[in-house]
């Protein structure tokens, strides 16, 4: 969105917002993005400033896009170094108050030049230009991250799970219910439509369901949820990590994206009696999309050096290149539409996806990936049934399977080889994501997988 337009729509919406805060007392406001690391960066403003902000856009450096996870920072042909100016002009539609008393609200940003052009390097303004690329054929989506993080005793560096509980047990509940019940009642308080929350898998785990939206709110929400847990974690003397693995050789933290399309309304993932996989045209050829592009993308969607540490098979995570209905192994599981559901549609999650990455980066690759593929009428194989990574080598090439990228270099290569994705993203976004990540793998070249989990434990 051009910085005219988005100003305008500010400026409809300052009355409203103007009510909203002064309603909340709110005192200050952060402005916030995600960066190539997948870290929020952030610049706040007294509430008087907000209107100010709203119409010229706060001022930071283009530095962050050469940031990296542990803060050094490197450079590239187009970032890095202390030159330059950019706007950060705040999305007020996205605008939350973050809970009734602390005086604090959230708001995404957009950044533009100091010319008003989009910033190349901004990732809302890519997945925003992804979307438009699926608009423009008619086609809408919605899209949900599942958030799993851990909670420990805050005591120093390491992980001390802050409940015994066993897993999806209802004892982990009991121990730390007030906790929990602040959680739900802080993301009611800032209209988070909350599904579910559930202890998970591994020590001190826990996983939120989000209602799917709009794919940029979705990303919107991505931060705005990881930033609610850690507040009120820490409000309860908690520390937190979305880290892709607190324990190395354990069961990490995921970031599963859900999505689905619409055509006219209509689900595009929906049963098709008759057809090939039951599926549409269309929906067939998306799912064969993903497939063909999911190395690619876990570079966007499983970015940290320590998400190949989580990508490893039998951990729930989708390590193998394969889809399935309902299949928790595959790395694309179909969920399938329920008829106990009235609204129909099949969703495709995406799990090795995790949140170390940039919600925006993975939510714009996902949707360029369906906008190139729609209509090129691909079939993707047999749906796999059961554990990939239970069969010999031998099956699984029989049955088109192969294992995805088990480093960052690898995925990062096939982005880099991905013509699709390297024409939905500026020349300038894809340099210096490259870079980071270069940077991030030398960084992480002379360490142990213990190491690479205790220098990102804390990060995400
Ligand atoms: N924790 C698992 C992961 O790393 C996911 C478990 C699940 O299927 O929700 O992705
Ligand atoms: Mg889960």
């Amino acid at each position: 969105m051009r910085f005219l337009e988005l100003r305008e729509q500010n400026d409809q919406l300052w009355e409203y917002t103007h009510s909203v805060i002064m309603g909340s007392s709110v005192k200050a406001v952060a402005l916030s993005y995600s960066d190539n690391a997948g870290i929020s960066r952030v610049k706040t403003i007294p509430t008087e400033r907000l209107r100010h902000a709203a119409r010229f856009g706060v001022g930071m450096s283009p530095v962050f896009d050469a940031f990296l996870f542990d803060d050094s920072i490197t450079s590239s042909k187009f970032s890095g170094g202390p030159m330059g100016e950019l706007r950060l002009l705040p999305d007020l539609s996205e605008l939350r108050v973050l809970d009734p008393t602390s005086g604090w609200a959230y708001v995404p940003v957009e950044r533009f030049r100091q010319d008003f052009e989009p910033h190349p390097l901004c990732h809302r303004h890519f997945a925003r230009d992804a979307y438009q690329a699926l608009l423009n054929q008619n086609v809408t989506s919605k899209m949900a991250f599942e958030i799993e993080w851990v909670v420990s005793i805050d005591q120093g560096s390491e992980f001390k799970p802050a409940c015994i509980g066993p897993a999806y047990g209802l004892d982990r509940v009991g121990e730390l219910e007030e906790y929990l019940v602040d959680l739900y009642s802080a993301l009611q308080f800032q209209h988070v439509a909350v599904e579910q929350i559930h202890p998970e898998y591994a020590p001190g785990q826990f996983e939120v369901s989000i209602d799917a939206t709009d794919p940029i709110q979705a990303a919107d929400d991505c931060i705005l949820v990881k930033h609610t847990i850690k507040r009120v974690s820490r409000k309860h003397g908690l520390k937190v990590s979305f880290a892709p693995v607190v324990s190395a050789g354990g069961v990490g933290n995921g970031g599963h994206l859900h999505f689905s399309l619409q055509r006219d309304g209509a689900p595009i993932f929906r049963s098709v009696p008759g057809e090939v996989h039951e599926l549409s045209v269309e929906g067939r050829s998306v799912i064969a999309g993903m497939l063909s592009e999911l190395p690619a993308l876990c570079a966007l969607g499983a970015s940290s050096p320590a998400s190949y540490l989580r990508l490893v098979p039998h951990h729930w995570a989708g390590a193998y290149r394969c889809w399935g209905v309902d299949n928790r192994e595959a790395a694309l599981r179909f969920v399938k539409e329920t008829r106990l559901v009235t609204e129909g549609g099949a969703n495709l999650e995406i799990k090795p996806f995790d949140l170390s990455s940039s919600p925006y980066l993975a939510v714009g690759g996902v949707l360029a990936v369906a906008a190139g593929y729609l209509n090129n009428g691909l079939l993707p194989p047999d749906p796999v049934v059961g554990d990939p990574g239970l069969l010999d080598e031998t099956q699984r090439t029989n049955l088109g399977i192969d294992r995805l990228p088990s480093t960052l270099e690898d995925s990062l290569k096939a982005l880099v080889d991905s013509s699709i994705l390297r024409s939905s993203m500026s020349e300038e976004l894809l340099t210096a994501f490259v870079a980071v990540k270069e940077a991030e793998i030398a960084l992480a070249r002379s360490m142990s997988p213990e190491e690479i989990v205790s220098a990102t434990r804390w990060r995400y």
